[in-house]
């Protein structure tokens, strides 16, 4: 055998068994033997650099390290799941769909829920290209090294696969290997990891690859996007999957009855203590794609599927002190400082008390025991006070009437449920909190830059607002606490860099109370510059499409206010993006203002998101399903016939995707 013949036979047979051990669960080799295999493999390959593959299996052990990760937006949106708590929640979300899809069958696909990190693997030609997080949904960052080395992804796929998809799954942590980490870090004087979600999350953004591969982690795969996969249902997308070499959890369920669905969720309400990793609900799916797609998204998520979360555990501990925090509105949340108990996997500290209200409805006091409970999100939450343990002489909380940074009276207003600091120039937090959401990632997305950084440079009384950050220099910045020349440098550049930003994303990192990222948007769309938004009214705001009273009159207050015009006129001077793009004036138009247009099936030429995307550019507004207010339902191939009978009945034109792209 020649040295390259005998390098592929290796590769080839150590593929199959990392596929027996880590995805099948049962292996065919010792350990031993298997490494032993692997050592001649790394060997073989030192000698000859000229047969390197990127989806040979020593690349598993990791080394490659990565300082940025790069940003990289999905091919497809990775979008998140609504919720259910209850059965009755569920029967609704059924409801729902029949009302869409009519009178046919449909059968549901039951999944776990696995509480990871969520992860995009893109495969081209059968080869892993690239793996990116979930990361706001649009875009992610590129983690393709780190997941290179859990076993349990495979580098090459087997069988009869698509030439290029996305695969989404969860990268977990079992609880097994997170104690034995925990235990070693306890040994070595380190503090033990809170929980296995956050460490399997953390991992991937380790700059270190060997790192990872020490790390016993694992990627469960449940869903498979892509143009022409020839997959008709969520059912077979799992068995295809499985096919090819990909981990899914075969405790999967094709169901054909809603009571079958309640069943499989009773079953794993209690049997998902037995499994080695952290569940917190079914994911349920309508299993046909052309159902699937007849159903849609929201904004947010998929109308086809609906998480259904688990109770979740409760423990009771003592409640040592309530302190108060300030956040970047002036919002005050009060806080439970608490004996530290371990739940769920992790061990809580604190716990949100939300506001006066809340604090006054449980009848809480410092020194009494408490329940907690942890939903499906991080933050704990206080259920109830133990008032059998309460402490004689206790005393009602007393809610505070100051500022707890600034000493500023609170207000609150009617119709508020929170106190607020109104020192909106003056209060630390808010400084701080405004420069911190302008720098964040959704917002200006400024490199090199953290959250204490700020809290250093505010201190130091190198800046005041945002606008103040375009004048940092790196021999201002160099001699602060923890800042090498290189840092400096990179927090300069990226402060530069974040001119580039499109006016959109300036709207909604300039802080406006309300305004969130969709608003931002809405608003920079309808206004195409910050001049003409400023000189909006209250009522011209509220004649735009999504924009209540609320926002309105928030922004009318922002543009007002001298301080904030003077900040903008800065952030002018400096270059950063007050309009919409040449290239985004260009491609808008009013032809469909006014008018409600659906989408549904395949199309040739565009695909259904940048159909979308057209009809908003173009002034109209994408519908879910066919009313009586639809203008027009755009048909493509493979549409759903209860859509184009509901549209026939109401008389909506039903036009092709031709004839549409010529009306515009
Ligand atoms: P959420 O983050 O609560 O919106 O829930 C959506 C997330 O659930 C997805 O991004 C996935 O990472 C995760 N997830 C876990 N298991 C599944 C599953 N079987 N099907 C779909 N999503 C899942
Ligand atoms: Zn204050």
């Amino acid at each position: 055998m020649t040295d390259q013949e005998q390098i592929e036979t290796l590769r080839k047979e150590l593929r199959a068994h990392n596929h027996n051990y880590y995805v099948l669960d049962t292996p065919t080799i010792s350990d031993y033997e298997f490494d032993h295999m692997l050592k001649q493999l790394q060997e073989l390959e030192q000698n000859h650099p000229e047969f390197y593959d990127p989806t040979s299996p020593t690349l598993r052990v990791g080394g490659a390290v990565t300082k940025n990760f790069e940003t990289m937006v999905h091919d497809h949106r990775m979008y998140s799941l609504d919720n259910s708590y209850s059965k009755e929640d569920l029967e609704d979300w059924e409801k729902r769909i029949e009302r869409v899809l009519g009178d046919v069958e449909v059968a549901f696909t039951c999944e776990l829920k696995y509480d990871g990190a969520s992860i995009s693997l893109t495969y081209e030609n059968g080869q892993l290209a690239r793996a990116v997080t979930r990361g706001d949904g649009t875009q992610g960052d590129n983690v393709t090294t780190n997941i290179k080395t859990i076993k349990s992804v495979p580098l090459r796929l087997k069988g009869d696969f698509p030439s290029k998809f996305d695969i989404r799954g969860e990268i977990v942590l079992p609880f097994e290997g997170f104690e034995q980490m925990n235990k070693e870090r306890i040994a070595n004087g380190e503090e033990p990891y809170m929980n296995p979600r956050n460490t399997a999350s953390g991992s991937l953004k380790l700059q270190d690859s060997a790192l990872v591969a020490q790390r016993p982690l694992d990627c469960l795969l449940y869903g498979i996007v892509g143009p022409n996969t020839g997959i008709e249902s969520q059912w077979q997308m799992l068995d295809k999957a499985r096919g090819w070499g990909f981990k899914v959890p075969t405790v999967a369920k094709l169901c054909k009855t809603t009571q079958e669905v309640m069943a499989f969720i009773d079953y794993w309400d209690i049997h998902r203590h037995d499994l080695p990793y952290e569940t917190d609900g079914v994911v349920i799916k309508v299993n046909s794609l052309q159902q699937q797609d007849e159903l849609g998204f929201t904004s947010k998520s998929p109308r086809w599927a609906m998480a259904y979360k688990f109770k979740s555990e409760q423990v009771s501990t003592v409640l040592n002190e309530i302190t108060y925090q300030v956040g970047r509105t002036g919002a005050i949340t009060p806080v439970a400082n608490l004996e530290p108990v371990l739940l769920a996997g992790t061990t809580v500290k604190r716990a949100s008390l939300h506001n006066a209200d809340q604090i006054a409805k449980l009848d809480i006091r410092e020194g009494d025991t408490v329940f907690v409970e942890k939903g499906g999100e991080i933050i704990p939450k206080i259920i109830k006070v133990d008032l059998a343990k309460r402490p004689v002489g206790s005393e009602a909380a007393n809610y505070i009437d100051q500022c707890p940074e600034c000493e500023t009276e609170l207000t609150r207003t009617e119709g508020d449920a929170k106190h607020y600091c109104t020192n909106y120039y003056g209060c630390p937090p808010q400084i701080t909190g405004r420069i911190q959401h302008y720098i964040s990632r959704k917002a200006m997305d400024i490199e090199g830059m953290g959250s204490e950084t700020i809290e250093l440079l505010f201190k130091e009384g190198l800046i005041t607002n945002y606008a103040d950050l375009y004048t940092l220099t790196k021999e201002q910045v160099v001699p602060l606490e923890r800042m090498a020349e290189k840092s400096a440098e990179n927090l300069v550049n990226g402060v530069a860099a974040s001119v580039q930003i499109p006016f959109e994303r300036v709207m909604f990192a300039l802080g406006i109370r309300f305004v969130g990222e969709t608003v931002a948007k809405k608003l920079a769309k309808a206004y195409k510059n910050i001049d003409a938004l400023m000189a909006a009214s209250e009522e011209e705001l509220v004649a735009v499409d999504e924009i209540g009273e609320r926002i309105a009159r928030s922004v009318v207050e922002f543009s007002r206010n001298e301080t904030n015009r003077e900040t903008i006129d800065r952030l002018k001077g400096y270059g950063v993006q007050f309009s919409l793009s040449e290239e985004q004036l260009e491609n808008q138009t009013d032809t469909l203002k006014g008018l409600t247009v659906v989408v549904s099936g395949v199309f040739e030429t565009v695909s259904r998101d940048e159909l979308k995307k057209l009809i908003e550019n173009n002034g109209g507004k994408v519908g879910s399903s066919i009313s009586s207010k639809t203008a027009y339902l755009v048909a493509g191939d493979k549409m759903g016939p209860s859509k184009r009978t509901k549209a026939e009945g109401l008389g909506v034109p039903i036009i092709t995707e031709q004839e549409f792209l010529a009306m515009l």
